[in-house]
């Protein structure tokens, strides 16, 4: 299983020398991440913009050979998803960080898909609680899916589990600032999310801890966000995997740095939350053009191991000291609805 991993790891060079070169070919035979025990799998590095073998954002947690927890849905995804052999009768759960195109425009085709499976338990969505400017996730969900006014009413049958479609179950993490929303999302894997600050945008990062008959795992995975606010760095302490977006450059304007963080900040982050890896994602044209400067900026404050994403790319996570894992506060759920 070991050799396996590494391998994969290997074959699409993981330093962050990486950053600005050619993303993965389509040709590229895709990394498999369904022989490891617990692996977060890259659906999508991209962002808004269509560049070659980048996807728009998604990433896959598998645990025990199966797909379990879908983390956002952008452009892309959908393909992603069926070249890296996963199933959507196998998934609890799909979080999404916020509602930019870039991180939900596939989510309905990935739904629809489960109408061609023998899947009929209901699947769970969680989503960003909206403001004056962006619906929550249920109205989101109720835009496409309501049986008078959807626009793909056709799947009426997502509300109640009827017609050969499996019940949607829709919760909103609220965005009030230090807020905190806890869940078992699926089989030993439990979800703690709090708001990001990004910009106008109900934004939400995630911690997802696992744990099986020997270890404990722990990632964590922002959303976009400008790293303003700190309770994300806190939430993702002593995880193996934290996973940035990084869509802008260390040279970036002011309206730029007001949606999303530079490399710098990431780094800082990283190092504070004591990650044993940083993952870099979510790669605009821009974030890409001058990868020295960006290794440089990084490294300034974080000094463990940089990852860039790619698509398809497994990351066999390595077990966390049970100090950062069983010792969480339990927050009530006080947030989720
Ligand atoms: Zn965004």
């Amino acid at each position: 299983m070991m050799l396996t991993a590494v391998r994969c790891l290997s074959a699409v060079g993981l330093l962050l020398a990486g950053i600005g070169a050619p993303a993965a070919s389509a040709a590229m035979a895709p990394a498999r991440c369904d022989h490891v025990a617990v692996g977060l799998q890259v659906l999508g590095s991209g962002g808004p913009i269509p560049l070659p073998g980048r996807a728009s954002a998604g990433y896959l947690l598998w645990v025990g050979g199966k797909a379990r927890v879908l983390i956002d849905a952008g452009g892309g995804v959908f393909l992603r998803f069926g070249e890296a052999g996963a199933s959507l009768a196998d998934l609890d759960a799909v979080l999404i960080t916020h509602l930019h195109t870039d991180h939900v425009a596939d989510l309905v085709a990935l739904l629809k898909s489960g109408y061609f499976t023998d899947r009929n338990r209901a699947l769970s969505i969680f989503g960003p609680r909206g403001n004056g400017r962006f619906p929550g996730m249920r109205e989101f969900v109720d835009a496409h899916f309501d049986a008078d006014r959807g626009s793909y009413r056709y799947l009426r049958g997502f509300n109640a589990g009827e017609e050969g479609l499996f019940r949607l179950d829709v919760f909103e993490v609220g965005s009030r600032q230090g807020a905190d929303a806890t869940r078992q999302v699926s089989n030993g894997v439990q979800m703690r999310a709090v708001a990001v600050a990004h910009g106008p945008v109900p934004s939400l990062g995630f911690r997802l801890d696992v744990t099986d008959a020997d270890h404990q795992y722990a990632i964590a995975l922002s959303g976009d966000q400008n790293l303003r606010t700190t309770a994300f760095t806190s939430l993702a302490e002593g995880v193996d995997l934290l996973v940035m977006p990084m869509a802008i450059g260390q040279t970036s304007t002011s309206v730029q740095r007001s949606l999303h963080a530079t490399p710098r900040d990431i780094g800082l982050a990283a190092e504070q939350a004591k990650a044993a890896r940083l993952v870099v994602s979510h790669f605009m044209p821009r974030s890409l053009a001058a990868p020295e400067s960006n290794r440089v900026a990084l490294a300034e404050g974080y000094h463990g191991e940089i990852v860039e994403a790619r698509d398809l790319l497994c990351l066999p996570l390595r077990p966390i000291s049970s100090e950062h894992g069983s010792d969480l506060p339990r927050e009530p759920q006080s947030d989720v609805q």
